[in-house]
């Protein structure tokens, strides 16, 4: 099975010149999806994480059964204004004017073990911002676990040297 074959691209989405990288046509087939599920896990299995932070929305999709998989609790990172109690937030660049993330105050314990989950690293502007919310409550980052990787984009560049393992299962 090749994986990557389960990935569509759409020319000019969200707006001219993007290729936007459609993965429901990954998680609508059951052995892709459990097959990209399993080796997403795979470079963590050994390593203690005992949460995983999701980023809003489609790192919940691939965040949660990772989750479950590395027997692991599961974190959502959301956009600005959804989460209900007392949240930390971080505030980023995007290409024109800027965004933020949340995540409650009490939703990692001091040097826990994490592992951050996104489908796609493209500049890494949200990845970053992530690992500055989540130095915020001194959670110990792992690593950044990605489907796809955009790799012209060199976002790899803003966030491999802060941690022990970064991971895409498809390159472009
Ligand atoms: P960035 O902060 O530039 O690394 O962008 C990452 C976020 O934007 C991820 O949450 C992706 O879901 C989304 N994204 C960026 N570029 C694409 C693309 N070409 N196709 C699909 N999603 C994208």
């Amino acid at each position: 099975m090749n994986l990557k074959d389960y990935i569509r691209d759409i020319p000019n989405f969200p707006k001219e010149g993007i290729i936007f990288k459609d993965i429901t046509t990954l998680l609508k087939d059951a052995g892709a999806l459990k097959e990209s599920i399993r080796q997403m896990a795979e470079p963590f299995r050994d390593k203690g994480i005992t949460k995983v932070c999701g980023i809003e929305s489609r790192g919940f999709i691939f965040g949660m059964p990772l989750a479950i998989e590395l027997n692991a609790g599961f974190v959502p990172i959301r956009k600005e204004g959804k989460l209900p109690w007392t949240k930390i937030s971080q505030e980023y660049v995007l290409e024109y004017g800027t965004d933020r993330i949340e995540i409650h105050k009490d939703a990692i314990e001091d040097g826990e073990k994490t592992l951050v989950v996104d489908d796609l690293l493209a500049t890494g502007g949200t990845a970053e911002a992530s690992l500055k919310l989540l130095a915020k409550l001194n959670a110990n980052v792992v690593g950044f676990a990605f489907l796809i990787e955009l790799e012209f984009l060199n976002g790899r560049k803003l966030i491999e040297n802060q941690v022990e393992e970064l991971t895409a299962l498809f390159k472009y």
